[in-house]
């Protein structure tokens, strides 16, 4: 009895939610996509969202808003000052940041530009567990520096899976110690740590940045916008966290920061925000002067009443319990589904998205030919998939003689929207997996037509060899 029920399918992993408006999807044919592609150059960005099936381009500001937010719109309240929604959404956010000063921002770049811009400077240095992009060239653009010192893992090593967001702690106090520090602006905790694959950063690891933090006298800003998620992986990885809520998880979390940036794009669950929080006085008056001129008076900053509304409500949703175990198990899902297949992937899954070696899926491929972008134009045009290549076309270089300095890894990027797709995009994505591996002795690549001089992957155009 007992083995046969051990042996028992795994209940299928369905959505806590139920459909009540749908968006029609246009069913193309392999032929129209290769043709679409083309005319985009081969670069999956120029494609028209209306001919892709399934959008992994990006979670963030892709989601889908509930009844209940959607109602909240209706009760937006536009008043220039003190508006209600905004007295919601101020109250849900000081009770998750318990932080006295809330700044809301149109998204989160914009309050990256306010804090750094006033933080950073040259001559000053921020460390991070993985400095985002939009951060990265906030923080660089006022002059500063922005060093990354993720934990570093050894790909294989399956005892020490769980956190691989961390922050190195052995090099914070180093690189503290040599750049002085009267120098560091900051220490930024990226949770989940988005560039480095949406992996979790440990409560443990939170509490030790910030005793380290206190022991120097340094501000801690946690860049936290998918900090529910954070908070599931937290709870089920992280011994001792197994019976407490994952909204109290957050709230433990951010009151070890200082600062809480958020773009609420992601676990805000709303299409468009940001929000800039601050525990001291002097530097939100700093803040908030910069929010008045850039973003809008302190009460709206720069979202109308009802984004304020919808967030408010998008804030308090995305800690049910049901919603974080379905969002995770579905990403682990898909993941877990390609490695089955024998497609590598970064392990372990992370929150948000799941992340393919091309490099390695394609192994005749040179990197000069971009195995990531082979993998993103075969996903389109046998799947009417879009995704995102992070490898060699998005952080590749030229040497002086202008040979490819190519990127760590030839990485593609499956990002997953909240709420939107369902179990059988999911599984139909998996399929679509079996077409892509027919092609592994593929030799043939791209080659680039054009790029501008900066960001490149947004614009460039290709040519098949
Ligand atoms: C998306 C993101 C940002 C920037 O937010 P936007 O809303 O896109 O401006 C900053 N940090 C992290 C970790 C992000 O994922």
């Amino acid at each position: 009895m007992s083995n046969s029920a051990s042996q028992k399918k795994e209940r299928t992993l369905a959505e806590p939610f139920r459909i009540k408006m749908v968006e029609p999807l246009k069913m193309t044919t392999e032929a129209y996509r290769e043709e679409k592609l083309k005319e985009a150059g081969y670069n999956t960005f120029l494609l028209q969202a209306e001919d892709v099936y399934v959008d992994f381009l990006t979670d963030s500001g892709t989601g889908a808003m509930s009844d209940t937010q959607w109602a909240g719109m209706m009760l937006g309240d536009e008043s220039y000052a003190g508006a209600k929604s905004w007295n919601k959404l101020e109250k849900v956010v000081k009770d998750l940041t318990s932080m006295p000063y809330v700044l809301p921002t149109h998204q989160g770049r914009a309050a990256e530009r306010i804090l750094y811009g006033i933080l950073g400077g040259t001559g000053k240095v921020f460390i991070s567990n993985t400095h985002f992009d939009t951060t990265r060239a906030n923080i660089e653009f006022t002059g500063a520096t922005a060093i990354d010192i993720v934990e570093e893992h050894d790909e294989n090593d399956h005892e020490n899976m769980s956190f691989r967001g961390n922050i190195d702690l052995i090099k914070l106090v180093q690189l503290i110690e040599k750049c002085g520090p009267e120098n560091v602006a900051a220490v930024i905790m990226t949770v989940t740590n988005n560039s480095s694959g949406g992996q979790p950063v440990s409560m443990a690891n939170m509490k030790s940045a910030r005793e380290i933090c206190n022991r120097y006298g340094l501000l801690m800003v946690i860049d936290g916008c998918r900090i529910a998620e954070n908070s599931y992986f937290v709870k089920h990885k992280e011994p001792g966290y197994g019976r407490h809520t994952c909204k109290s998880i957050a709230q433990e979390m951010l009151a070890l920061g200082d600062a809480f940036i958020m773009s609420a794009k992601k676990d805000g669950m709303v299409n468009m925000g940001g929000l800039l929080t601050l525990r001291d006085e002097e530097l939100s008056r700093k803040c908030i002067n910069m929010l008045i001129i850039s973003e809008g008076f302190t009460t709206y900053g720069g979202l109308s009443g009802r984004d304020m509304e919808a967030l408010a409500i998008g804030l308090v949703e995305v800690f049910d319990e049901g919603y974080l175990h379905y969002r995770i198990k579905s990403t682990a899902f898909l993941g877990e589904g390609l490695k089955a297949k024998g497609i590598p992937v970064v392990w372990p899954i992370g929150g948000h998205a799941v992340y393919i070696d091309a490099g390695k899926l394609f192994p005749n491929i040179p990197v000069d030919q971009y195995p990531g972008h082979v993998l993103a134009c075969a996903l389109y045009t046998k799947g009417g998939i879009r995704c995102v290549e992070v490898g060699s076309v998005m952080f590749g270089k030229h040497d002086k003689d202008g040979k490819l300095i190519p990127a760590k890894r030839e990485l593609v990027r499956l990002a997953i929207p909240r709420r939107v797709y369902t179990q059988s995009h999911i599984e139909y994505v998996l399929d679509v997996f079996d077409d892509i591996l027919e092609m592994q002795n593929e030799t043939k690549g791209y080659k680039i037509v054009y790029e501008p001089p900066f960001l490149r992957h947004f614009t460039a155009r290709f040519e098949q060899l």
